[in-house]
């Protein structure tokens, strides 16, 4: 199956890609509309030990819980899919199709893929990425992937920790977001900004 993005980790610049991405859809936006997302994760995000008391406008919260926030708010846009699996290969193919693996052997196909696979380490097979030392981080050993601007390549992209930012999560869901907005505004061939407001 083919999806229009495959995000790889479901933790704060993950997730908050997929939510940006599902938040186009049902505006009235012919370009948005019919697109597929798909997340996978192995379930181990840092959120899992933390509690969080600083960040902007959230009262203190486990980091469980805004996980499960964000698969809310996701789930009530629609659109993305979730594979609770591990991927353990990507690949480029023609014209920059990339062909995903998970570690049951499925395979799915995307004209995006977005590596959101935190800062521990990268055991995914397939891609000529340049790995070093996170430098943002105290601890030794903690990883980042090379890019400019969160792009590794044509539609390949690098987002939170994993990018090299600080260990925290509005850094890490702001580019998730920023990805998400890279690419819808690809979509739109225009940029593309997206805000609410009250209904009333
Ligand atoms: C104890 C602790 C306390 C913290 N407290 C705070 C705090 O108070 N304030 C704050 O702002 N931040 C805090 N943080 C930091 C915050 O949790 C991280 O900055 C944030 O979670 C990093 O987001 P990320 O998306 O880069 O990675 P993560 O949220 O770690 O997500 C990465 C996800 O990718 C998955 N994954 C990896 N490889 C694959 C693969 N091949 N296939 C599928 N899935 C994969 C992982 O299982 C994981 O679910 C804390 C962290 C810890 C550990």
């Amino acid at each position: 199956m083919k999806y229009d993005v495959i995000i790889v980790g479901g933790g704060a610049s993950g997730l908050s890609c997929a939510l940006t991405l599902a938040s186009s859809r049902g505006r009235g936006w012919q370009w948005a509309e019919g697109r597929r997302y798909l997340v996978f994760d192995k379930g181990r995000s840092d959120l899992q030990k933390a509690y969080l008391k600083n960040v902007p406008g959230i009262n203190s919260l486990a980091g469980v819980e805004i996980l499960q926030r964000i698969k809310k708010q996701i789930e009530d846009w629609g659109g993305v899919d979730y594979m609770e699996e591990e991927v353990v290969r990507v690949e480029k193919g023609d014209g920059y199709v990339y062909e995903v693996e998970s570690s049951s052997g499925k395979v799915f196909h995307a004209d995006h893929v977005v590596l959101a696979c935190g800062f521990h380490g990268f055991e995914v097979k397939g891609l000529s990425l340049d790995i070093a030392e996170n430098p943002k981080s105290p601890k030794p050993g903690r990883i980042m992937i090379k890019h400019k601007d969160y792009q590794i390549d044509e539609g390949l992209f690098v987002v939170g920790t994993l990018a090299g930012l600080s260990s925290h999560f509005t850094s890490c869901a702001g580019s998730g977001v920023e990805v998400a907005i890279e690419i819808l505004s690809k979509f739109a061939g225009k940029r593309v900004v997206i805000h609410d407001v009250p209904e009333d």
